[in-house]
């Protein structure tokens, strides 16, 4: 008899792919998925320590869940991914109901360790694995070999190109949770991607903590190129239409990988550059290794070569010793840059990064009062940019309807709302959208035509 999974998944990308992959390893296992904890015979919370906020809401699902396993005792329950690799002996001291602690790198082992609880002699054995181990795990070739993709997966997947991080920002805990940096060997990439392509899969997002380092810090260098030499290799790829990846550090985004978004016609005009603050001394303090005169001069260039590419950046307000001017300098960067949409956050401590011992925290009210600030300048401002497609045809690619209402994003990563009127479109097909309406986080068209 099948057994039944359902992963509740916190977080960035990263974690969505690691998500899937465990999928796809415990489907090779019998295992098929649940939509819900309640019923399922494994639970596991893939969670994400990278704000304060998300690591309270694991741990707030994990006591909820403690009445579930009450109910049905037999339920294996699991805890992976950064609050794991971080907090794993906590856990155990503070969520005894939980059966399996998992970290990041350590996913490929959860077949094993899952089979070794299902024989568990008492109900007091708990299995946990947090090693770290600075090689490219051996499971992502093996699905490719070996599994099938899931039908569910869609026409849009994630391929993991690397792991980890060298760049220890001083509030970060990535470097911690999920170890140095490693790139997986490019002939992997081009598999799976070339995989994925024949099932039907028409947009592939490459995925890495810093892509544009993907080759440079590797044990294994002669098996991997640079990053635009990967995405040149990608794009060339029978069935792909479009090309996205994430995420990126400025200091490491090149002349040539700008060049790529002349050059290759699938790479989709977004890209996600976080600056974190418009203050020079606020990016020292967090050990970002660049100045907003360099960012500057990325984004200029990033618009030379593309004028038409939508910018979208990460923010952090009321870093330890921001003041009002750092904080006036981060709104002018906005102005200035404009960027189509940004994710913005108030600072928090995490564990182990260095930012924790920095002495000049601010109040939480001043933190929240700039947060509201910076949103509020974002949202107009992300309504401007929408407002500049008004009238334009832009090509659309369908993600979901609901009866006639449909859905779907444009090369830009635009939400656009449309109406099908009949036609029977399946997610992934283009068409091409009128754009008659604008808000602060996505427009509104016609549709004109079916490719
Ligand atoms: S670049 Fe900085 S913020 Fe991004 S994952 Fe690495 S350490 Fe964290």
């Amino acid at each position: 008899m099948s057994k039944s999974l359902y992963i509740k998944t916190f977080g960035c990308q990263m974690n969505e792919r690691d998500s899937e992959i465990i999928e796809q390893l415990l489907a090779q296992e019998g295992y098929v998925p649940a939509d819900r904890a309640e019923g399922a015979d494994v639970v596991l919370i893939n969670t994400c320590s990278i704000r304060e906020k998300a690591e309270q809401k694991v741990f707030s699902l994990l006591g909820q869940l403690r009445d579930e396993k009450a109910r049905n005792p037999s339920l294996l329950l699991g805890v992976i991914g950064c609050v794991a690799q971080q907090e794993g002996e906590r856990i155990r001291d503070r969520m005894p109901h939980v059966d399996l602690i998992v970290g990041t790198q350590q996913i490929y082992r959860l077949p094993e360790m899952l089979a070794r609880l299902e024989q568990r002699v008492t109900s007091r054995e708990i299995a946990i694995n947090l090693e770290a181990s600075f090689h490219i795990p051996p499971f992502q070739k093996l699905l490719v070999n070996a599994s099938p993709f899931p039908a569910s997966s869609g026409f849009k997947r994630f391929v993991t190109i690397m792991q980890g991080c060298n760049n220890y920002c001083s509030y970060c805990v990535v470097p911690g949770t999920r170890g140095r940096e490693i790139s997986r060997p490019m002939a992997d990439i081009i598999e799976e991607v070339e995989i994925l392509a024949s099932q039907g899969v028409k947009e592939i997002t490459l995925l890495g903590q810093n892509v544009n380092s993907y080759g440079l810090t590797n044990p294994v260098a002669d098996l991997t190129v640079s990053f635009p030499e990967l995405l040149r290799r990608v794009a060339s790829i029978n069935g792909l239409q479009r090309l996205r990846f994430t995420t990126s550090h400025p200091k490491d985004l090149s002349e040539d990988l700008m060049r790529c978004f002349a050059e290759i016609d699938i790479l989709c005009p977004h890209f996600h550059l976080p600056v974190q603050s418009g203050s020079n001394a606020v990016l020292k303090r967090m050990n970002r290794k660049y100045t907003i005169e360099t960012y500057l001069e990325k984004v200029a260039g990033l618009r030379r070569f593309c004028p038409e590419i939508a910018l979208a950046t990460d923010i952090i307000v009321g870093f330890p010793g921001e003041t009002e001017e750092d904080f006036q300098a981060t709104l002018e960067l906005l102005s200035l840059v404009r960027f189509h949409g940004s994710f913005s956050f108030k600072y928090s401590d995490r564990p182990h990064t260095h930012s924790v011992n920095f002495l000049d925290k601010i109040p939480e009210e001043v933190k929240s009062r700039r947060l509201l600030a910076f949103q509020t300048l974002q949202d107009a401002i992300g309504l401007e940019r929408n407002a500049e497609c008004i009238d334009k045809e832009v090509e659309v690619m369908l993600e979901v309807c609901a009866g006639d209402d449909c859905k779907g994003r444009t090369p830009a990563h635009q939400m656009v709302h449309f109406n099908r009127q009949g036609l029977p479109l399946a997610p992934g097909d283009l068409v091409t959208v009128k754009i008659n309406q604008a808000g602060k986080h996505s427009l509104k068209g016609d549709i004109h035509l079916k490719h």
